[in-house]
């Protein structure tokens, strides 16, 4: 059912990556959906442009681009989008002047200053965010909490508690260390990867078109469909990942997608 949405007027393509584009098998390498590579190109052979927007964030968008084409996905790391890109657009913007504690790994706080991130030494944190990390310790914990109490906002690229692994729910440790922050300082965290206005306004960026005039497929009706109407995109459901089953008629009107498909190759005669 794609007759909600016209795709020949859509200017600029948004897709998720697990669950939409590809699968991921226990070894953790992806498999590409049939027809996901066949839509990429097909876009690209239009003159149109497109972005993947993952929310990923253990390591810069170019390394995780170079692991999809790895498994089959021909993806520029200008292609790849992850809350890592939006925060990091997000804090230059709106908050240069404060020095950032960042939760990261090495290659994202690496990837991070390089942009421009002015990193947090000792005491002076002026704002905290948190992607994804596999250890964390306790006085780092503490630190930032002390900085939020001093009243630097609090950031995080996912607050949910995980995702689809193959063998069930792997939780985000990312969501595991906002939530021990939040909790102790009674901070409301802010999310700036999907879904958020900082990750409209990203997205908008990188396919150079107004947000109107985007198409978001996803296969996460909280996560990719609650972004592209917030950012007043055309919104697109792909019935192969996670909110496959969801029974659209008890969803409220105002969050469900305006189009609904099996999977992404019934995007093809419709580009
Ligand atoms: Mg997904």
């Amino acid at each position: 059912m794609l007759d909600g949405v016209r795709l020949d007027a859509v200017r600029g393509f948004v897709f998720d990556v697990d669950g939409t584009l590809l699968h991921r098998g226990p070894d953790g390498r992806g498999r590409p959906q049939p027809g996901a590579v066949d839509v990429l190109e097909a876009i690209r052979a239009s003159g149109r442009r497109l972005v993947l927007f993952t929310n990923a964030s253990h390591v810069p968008s170019a390394a995780i681009a170079r692991g999809l084409r790895e498994d089959g996905l021909p993806v520029s790391g200008e292609e790849l989008l992850t809350p890592v890109d939006s925060a990091t657009a997000f804090l230059r913007r709106y908050h240069a002047d404060r020095p950032a504690l960042l939760f990261a790994s090495g290659s994202v706080r690496e990837h991070m200053a390089q942009a421009g991130i002015r990193i947090a030494e000792g005491e002076e944190a002026g704002v905290v965010f948190v992607a994804h990390l596999e250890e964390v310790e306790m006085g780092e914990l503490e630190r930032a909490a002390r900085a939020v109490t001093r009243g630097a906002p609090l950031f995080t690229g996912s607050y949910v508690r995980g995702y689809a692994g193959a063998n069930g729910i792997i939780y985000s440790r990312g969501a595991m260390i906002t939530a021990a922050i939040a909790k102790v300082t009674g901070a409301r965290p802010r999310v700036l990867g999907k879904p958020s206005r900082a990750a409209v306004t990203e997205l908008g960026a990188r396919l150079g078109v107004p947000t109107r005039e985007v198409a978001v497929i996803g296969d996460d009706l909280g996560m990719d469909i609650a972004l592209g109407r917030m950012g007043g995109c055309r919104t697109v459901l792909v019935r192969s990942g996670i909110s496959g089953a969801i029974d659209l008629e008890t969803v409220p009107e105002r969050r469900r997608p305006d189009a609904v498909i099996d999977g992404v190759a019934d995007l093809l005669e419709r580009l």
